[in-house]
């Protein structure tokens, strides 16, 4: 049989999950399970995005990454529309792509589904030439993502996202939206809303929820659009943190629910975005979903 030709792509500043990640260890297993693994490192900010096209050139069969969402995010962009499976090993804060995925947290089960797990084919949502995995949000998360600095965001974790929230709270406003989407059947629907906030999500979950029902939209070739009704701004924002900490609930109080294949969206003024927990510019947005995009190996059902 022919040997997997793998390269594990692992970020050293992660990882403080795991004291026993090493990525000898993980060399070790794969070849002790008839892998080659090639190792490199992520050394600064793009260094993900460089390191899985260099893996498209060296026509690896796999791409294992050890990191946390920002770094699969970044792996991500150089694999998508590849035929690289990418594994991951969620050695990092929050692993909301890995808990989506129910891949397992602990590293000796992680690594035994890299081997024996199945390869799937998953959406990938695009934001103005960015993908992304699980969400985009505009307005009220995306200031907060801003805001919380990202050391304390590593020690503290999602108390810092609470922690900085009533100081955003204070001074968010609602926005005037156009938006513009394309349904399954590619009908063309037009929306006028004043709001803090829209949610498009390829994946069920947001945040760091821990109640994942792997009903997974993640293969639907849709993405599903929330957009939160105008209310009072307290109400609004301890629902979005609610939400985000707790578990994604639709409620058709709180927001209305589309979905599409295509969207654009402009906002007066304009507001910021987060791409799966990372800012990501301002609005104006366009926003589609590729269907089948990305290869994931995730534990057999
Ligand atoms: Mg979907």
């Amino acid at each position: 049989m022919k040997k997997i030709k793998a390269n594990l792509i692992y970020n050293p500043t992660s990882g403080q999950v795991w004291n026993t990640f090493k990525p000898e260890l993980v060399k070790k297993y794969l070849e002790s399970k008839g892998w080659k693994l090639d190792i490199s490192k992520t050394e600064c900010q793009g260094d993900g995005i460089r390191l899985a096209k260099d893996s498209l050139m060296k026509k690896y069969d796999v791409v294992v990454v050890a990191g946390g969402d920002g770094t699969i995010n970044e792996v991500v962009q150089g694999l998508a529309g590849s035929n690289i499976a990418l594994g991951i090993l969620p050695v990092g804060t929050t692993n909301v792509m890995a808990r989506d995925l129910k891949i397992p947290l602990n590293f000796q089960e992680a690594l035994r589904v890299l081997v024996e797990g199945e390869t799937i084919d998953i959406d990938l949502g695009i934001i103005n030439k960015k993908y992304f995995v699980m969400m985009v949000g505009i307005g009220f998360d995306a200031k907060l993502v801003n805001e919380v600095d990202s050391n304390l965001k590593k020690f503290t974790g999602p108390v810092a996202f609470v922690a900085t929230s009533p100081v955003s709270m204070v001074s968010h406003k609602q926005a005037k939206m156009s938006i513009i989407l394309w349904d399954k059947n590619g009908k063309k629907k037009k929306i006028k809303r004043d709001s803090y906030q829209v949610l498009i999500s390829n994946a069920p979950t947001y945040a760091i929820s821990l109640q994942v029902s792997l009903d997974a939209k993640f293969d639907d070739g849709l993405l599903d659009v929330d957009i939160f009704k105008s209310q009072k701004l307290h109400e609004f924002a301890w629902k979005l943190i609610s939400i985000a900490f707790i578990s994604k609930k639709s409620d058709s109080n709180m927001t209305e629910t589309f979905q599409c294949k295509k969207m654009t969206i402009k906002t007066e003024p304009p507001m910021p975005i987060q791409v799966d927990g990372d800012s990501y510019g301002m609005t104006p947005a366009l926003i589609e979903v590729k269907a089948k995009y990305l290869k994931i190996i995730k534990p057999k059902e």
